[in-house]
């Protein structure tokens, strides 16, 4: 099966690579497949694979990931799925 790609360059996001300590943490968490480990410290293989479900995050212990969990268009497509209705990140000009 296809990986569910989001709009590409919109998710929240961010490592700081000299924070991490490459305990891998993140590479396990991610249901996506997001993080990698290179050079003994994380990057991110394929950032518009995530889905800012926010797990990496809050499991890294060196504070060296960020992301907005529960924003945006990837929770306004979760929600709808989740709750069995159209979905919508409530961004559109007349909401
Ligand atoms: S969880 Fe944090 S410290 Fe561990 S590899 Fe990932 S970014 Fe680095
Ligand atoms: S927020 Fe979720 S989907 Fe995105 S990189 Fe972190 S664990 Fe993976």
């Amino acid at each position: 099966m296809q990986a569910l790609k989001y709009l590409p360059e919109v998710v929240t996001l961010e490592l700081d690579r000299s924070k991490c300590e490459g305990c891998q943490t993140c590479v396990i968490v991610c249901p996506h497949a997001v993080f990698g480990i290179e050079n003994k410290r994380a990057v991110i293989l394929h950032r518009d694979l995530c889905m800012e479900c926010g797990a990496c995050a809050l499991n890294c212990q060196s504070e060296a990931i960020s992301v907005r969990s529960g924003v945006g268009c990837a929770a306004g497509i979760l929600n709808g799925i989740l709750r069995g209705t159209e979905s919508s990140c409530e961004c559109s000009p007349d909401s």
